[in-house]
């Protein structure tokens, strides 16, 4: 049974390793400069060791919480995995954040700016963010206002924080490729290289677009609960 479900782990990494190698060839990228996250949101350590197992070693989690729980004796097994931050983050729970994750792709207000720079230079670690963008105009989900994008980067920049690309979740049951262009064009008048963008439904056309990181939950996990 287990040795099963570690196939099925095996073959769903297959399966995405080729939608992106496709997805590379048709926009005529290189596959590493696509970063593929494991999105393993509320799934247990028995589930993440499998694709750990398969060989995947970058793992994005949306709660702060549910991260401390599960991580730490993860990586004490698998001391090279690398940790990114996709979900809303507290100010509250900066320090924790900068503690724990390699990468923070939700970085979208003024407060946060302050809490997480604050965090890091306590801490004497520069975690690099992702400006996430609320392209949707759907504040529910989090994001900076398009406008407040300029401004946002250089208070982080001002604080210390090295911002490295944008990040955005465009809004559900809507072509996303209009959202993804955006976002690129955003990223490039900010002069930024990188952009976090695509999810297990249309993480090929996030890479034909310029997406260089993808988080990826359910076509690696299945369904969550
Ligand atoms: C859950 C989540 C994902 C992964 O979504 P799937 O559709 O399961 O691939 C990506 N990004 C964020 C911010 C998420 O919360």
């Amino acid at each position: 049974m287990a040795e099963t479900h570690t196939q099925s782990a095996a073959s769903r990494l297959e399966a995405v390793h080729e939608g992106i190698a496709h997805a590379c060839k048709v926009a005529g990228r290189e596959v590493g400069e696509v970063t593929l996250v494991a999105v393993s949101k509320m799934h247990d350590s028995v589930s993440i060791k499998r694709l750990i197992e398969a060989g995947q070693r970058v793992f994005g989690e949306n709660r702060v919480q549910e991260a401390q729980a599960k991580w730490p004796a993860l990586r004490e097994s698998y001391p090279d995995i690398e940790l990114h931050l996709v979900g809303q983050l507290q100010s509250n729970k900066a320090e924790d954040a900068v503690a724990l994750f390699d990468c923070i792709h939700s970085l979208d207000r003024p407060s946060l700016v302050a809490a997480l720079g604050k965090a890091m230079a306590r801490a004497g670690r520069q975690v690099p963010c992702f400006v996430q963008v609320d392209v949707g105009e759907e504040e529910q989900k989090g994001g900076c206002p398009i406008g407040e994008v300029p401004a946002l980067i250089a208070s982080a920049r001002e604080a210390g924080i090295p911002v490295v690309g944008l990040m955005c979740v465009p809004p559900l049951g809507i072509e996303p490729a209009p959202f993804f262009a955006f976002l690129d064009k955003l990223a490039r008048d900010n002069g930024l290289g990188k952009l976090s963008m695509g999810m297990s439904g249309d993480y090929e056309t996030a890479i034909m677009l310029g997406a260089t990181h993808v988080r990826v939950g359910t076509a690696l996990f299945g369904e969550r609960e």
